[in-house]
């Protein structure tokens, strides 16, 4: 990579950054593109966000990524929300555009949403008119329930371990094909049967906790299902191994990950995202990981 006068910087601001593969994946694809551009990560501490933000703005910086713990405090940085982002309440790519004066401006898009459907495509899955459980009621869940609403879903139960959390994701999103339940194992088996898609949302399953599953053991995992997992670390969880185990359909949380990320190369670029590209970066990172 060369870095020279005319290198245009973006990156990602987070608490912690540094297990992301944001850099590894965006720097690949500059490169295939012949941009000379380059993607930084960006430890921010709680609180300073905003101060980082316009830092950014002011150095030059063409946009950010913006991932836990500040997808929602950076909403009252912003010039601009996109209603996606406004809808789900969290923004996790920021474009850095100027005004004639130099005087720059944010704009907060939210490009998970879009990437979940679209890994959910790209598996060959429609979920338009299916009927859905999503486990898990946080940042991630609120952009997938987003993103199955727009995309025609059926009924969306959402099961969470704290009911007032999945309560207020229904309320805020407001629609009548949602319900909120308590997630216990009975009723994610029960719920289960009768749909044809289960998601996994929550981080039960991510490295190191690598032996915990949302699915009972004993239980076998309908067949009839798609199994999506959005733990991307490992790539293949307990619950997949489960699903396949039983003659399920399984998809791993990376389709995502690389979705959201070609959004978000797109919105500051203005071209096309090298997905493949994008994709071999992350597994080559996760296994060297
Ligand atoms: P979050 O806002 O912290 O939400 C975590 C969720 O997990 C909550 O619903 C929480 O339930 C639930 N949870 C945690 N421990 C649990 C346990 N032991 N039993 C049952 N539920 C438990 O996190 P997030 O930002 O939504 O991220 C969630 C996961 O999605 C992470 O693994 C993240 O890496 C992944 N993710 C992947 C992509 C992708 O592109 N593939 C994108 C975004 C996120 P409570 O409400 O009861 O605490």
């Amino acid at each position: 990579m060369r870095i020279d006068g005319k290198t245009q910087l973006v990156g990602v601001i987070g608490w912690p950054v540094e297990h992301s593969l944001s850099p590894a994946m965006h720097n690949a694809a500059f490169e295939a593109r012949g941009l000379n551009w380059c993607y930084v990560p960006l430890p921010v501490a709680p609180g300073q966000e905003e101060a980082a933000i316009r830092g950014l703005a002011a150095l030059g910086f063409r946009g950010v990524n913006i991932t836990v713990p500040h997808k929602q405090s950076v909403l009252r940085v912003l010039d601009t929300i996109a209603p996606e982002a406004a809808a789900i309440g969290a923004v996790n790519t920021i474009l850095i555009t100027r005004e004639p004066d130099g005087r720059p401006l944010l704009h907060g898009y939210n490009t998970d949403a879009q990437g979940f459907v679209g890994a959910l495509r790209r598996e060959g899955f429609e979920p338009r008119g299916k009927q859905v459980v999503v486990v898990g009621a946080g940042g991630a869940a609120r952009a997938v329930v987003r993103g199955l609403l727009e995309a025609g879903a059926g009924r969306i139960t959402v099961l969470n371990r704290t009911l007032e959390r999945a309560r207020r994701l229904t309320s805020e999103l407001q629609d009548s094909r949602l319900e909120a339940r308590e997630l216990t194992p009975e009723l994610l088996v029960r719920v289960a049967s009768e749909a044809e898609l289960l998601v996994n949302t929550t981080t039960v399953g991510m490295w190191p906790h690598v032996q915990a599953s949302i699915w009972p053991v004993a239980v076998p995992v309908p067949s009839h299902l798609t199994v999506f997992d959005l733990v991307y670390n490992p790539l293949e969880t307990l619950l997949l191994r489960q699903a396949q185990e039983c003659g399920a359909r399984t998809i791993d949380g990376l389709g995502m990950l690389v979705e959201q990320g070609a959004l978000a190369f797109e919105i500051w670029t203005g071209q096309p995202a090298p997905t493949a590209v994008m994709r071999a970066a992350c597994e080559q990172w996760l296994h060297r990981a």
